[in-house]
């Protein structure tokens, strides 16, 4: 996301983060599975990442989500279910979903009733008959959907969850609101493609991530859309949106087809930036290599909404940040399509690796200003310098985040800085080398911090462990290679 316009602020209590939970982010999927002849058991009901320990879910994994949603209008309750293919990898008696708010029908494992109890944003699921290893299963819950939900938090992403418009509505699922919106493993690291059939009132068009399969008039007068995300995507970047739209098609790079999703209303008034997306494709393929999807758009939110998304395929981008000035503008576009490459294509492994992505998507949108009548970039960095131990004290090194300070401005300015220090260190030609090496090794992939340190000291041909760990968990912020003018302010507690 970018947080371009000042954020709005709310008081807020944070939200407490003392919830443990025993196992390790990696463990419920990647510790020695037990053999076949093991006692069923249940799933761990998290993760166990650092920011959210009860995000995902273990004793699974998912294939496909399909999400089956009656649209009604903005703001009213509608009829919902979501059907997931997923695989054991353990015996199972139970396991659990992720799911917040709505109205909970009924849960059937593979045809058969199942028994379903919430327990926070738990949906604990206890099939008829446990499932063995290795077995593929189908889960159906059925419900009626809420879309008025919307959850707060106290850094840039302010509202996120369901965000109404005047005629249907934008998601906003980041960090982890994908939860009110469907169930499932809502964290980062756990990928699935998702089906979208979404049946609407005459009138209204529906868009998700991906490709648009098939559209019919049904006999009741409704018309269903049916869309395929065509890659595996982070629950984070699912986007559904229905509303009065125009589909503006345009073509980019290579004949990528690019398609924006627009307010009726608002298509005059976006189209002097809109139309700059071939433009900002094209820039960026020659800093990081192809663009990593089949296709683009820019989904344009009827809202007050403050911060734009990288959704797969089709970012959203709140109105005002396209009808103010071609700068800042340009800014968020490019910040949002950046992200497609790094936060999308290649995912993040654990909250903890959000610098990655902001980090990027932060580091090219303000190279990208330079060039384009924005401030210069050295500037930027050099301000972000004097600030770093502030922002190490106030909101934890870039690598280092804590729940409530996790899309805090050292997730952004702050970690550009981090691939700043990196870019003067080893030059900008074998920096380049590392930024493409990257992109084009996890495509599709997610990654960690060590995953990115280990393949720049790899293309660099020298061990920078040393250098990019005190830069990522310190302390106290590093020399900057290069600027030894450059100084840091001292912290104010
Ligand atoms: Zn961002």
């Amino acid at each position: 996301m970018s947080t371009f316009r000042t954020p709005r602020r709310r008081a807020r209590l944070a939200l407490a983060a003392s919830i443990t939970v025993a196992a390790a982010l990696t463990g419920p999927v990647s510790q020695a599975a037990p053999s076949p002849s093991s006692a069923p058991s249940p799933g761990a009901a998290g993760l166990g990442d650092p920011m959210f320990p009860l995000d995902g879910n273990g004793g699974y994994k998912v294939s496909r989500y399909l999400l089956d949603f009656d649209w009604q209008a903005p703001k009213t309750p509608f009829e919902a279910a979501t059907t997931i293919k997923a695989t054991a990898t353990q015996a199972l008696s139970r396991f659990d979903l992720d799911f917040a708010g709505n109205t909970l029908h009924t849960v059937t494992v593979n045809g058969k009733a199942a028994t379903a109890v919430r327990d926070g944003d738990e949906l604990v699921i206890t099939p008829a008959k446990p499932l063995a290893q290795g077995k593929a299963f189908t889960v159906q819950v059925t419900y009626t959907a809420d879309p008025t939900q919307i959850r707060h938090r106290d850094d840039a992403i302010e509202d996120y969850g369901w965000i109404p418009t005047p005629d249907g509505t934008v998601l906003y699922p980041q960090p982890n609101g994908a939860k009110m919106i469907f169930p499932s493993n809502d964290h980062p690291s756990q990928r699935a493609p998702i089906t979208f059939r979404i049946t609407t009132p005459q009138g209204l068009t529906a868009v998700a991530n991906g490709k648009l399969t098939d559209r019919t008039q049904q006999a009741d007068g409704r018309v269903r859309w049916t869309y395929d995300s065509e890659q595996p995507l982070a629950t984070q970047l699912a986007q559904l949106a229905i509303g009065r739209f125009t589909l503006v098609d345009s073509t980019g790079p290579h004949g990528l087809p690019i398609r924006d999703v627009v307010p009726d209303d608002l298509v005059a008034p976006t189209e002097q930036y809109r139309k700059l997306t071939a433009d900002h494709i094209a820039w960026l393929e020659e800093r990081l290599g192809p663009y990593p999807f089949n296709r683009y758009g820019v989904l344009v939110g009827d809202t007050d909404l403050g911060v734009a998304l990288e959704t797969n395929t089709l970012s959203l981008i709140p109105k005002a940040d396209l009808l103010g000035d071609q700068v800042s503008a340009e800014r968020n576009l490019v910040h949002e399509l950046t992200h497609q490459w790094t936060g999308d294509s290649v995912g993040i492994k654990t909250w903890s690796d959000l610098w990655l992505s902001e980090g990027h998507a932060r580091f090219y949108e303000r190279l990208y200003s330079e060039a384009h009548g924005g401030v210069v970039f050295e500037d930027t960095m050099k301000t972000a310098y004097a600030n770093h131990d502030q922002w190490r004290h106030d909101y934890g090194a870039p690598a280092e985040p804590t729940e409530p300070n996790l899309f805090k401005r050292m997730r952004y300015d702050g970690s550009a800085l981090v691939l700043y220090a990196l870019r003067e260190k080893v030059g900008q030609e074998t920096f380049g080398k590392i930024e493409r090496a990257w992109v084009t090794k996890y495509r599709g992939k997610t990654a960690s911090t060590q995953d990115y340190i280990d393949l720049a000291s790899k293309v660099a041909g020298e061990d920078l462990d040393g250098f990019l760990h005190p830069w990522l968990y310190g302390a106290k912020t590093p020399p900057m290679p290069n600027h030894p003018d450059w100084v840091v302010n001292p912290v104010q507690s």
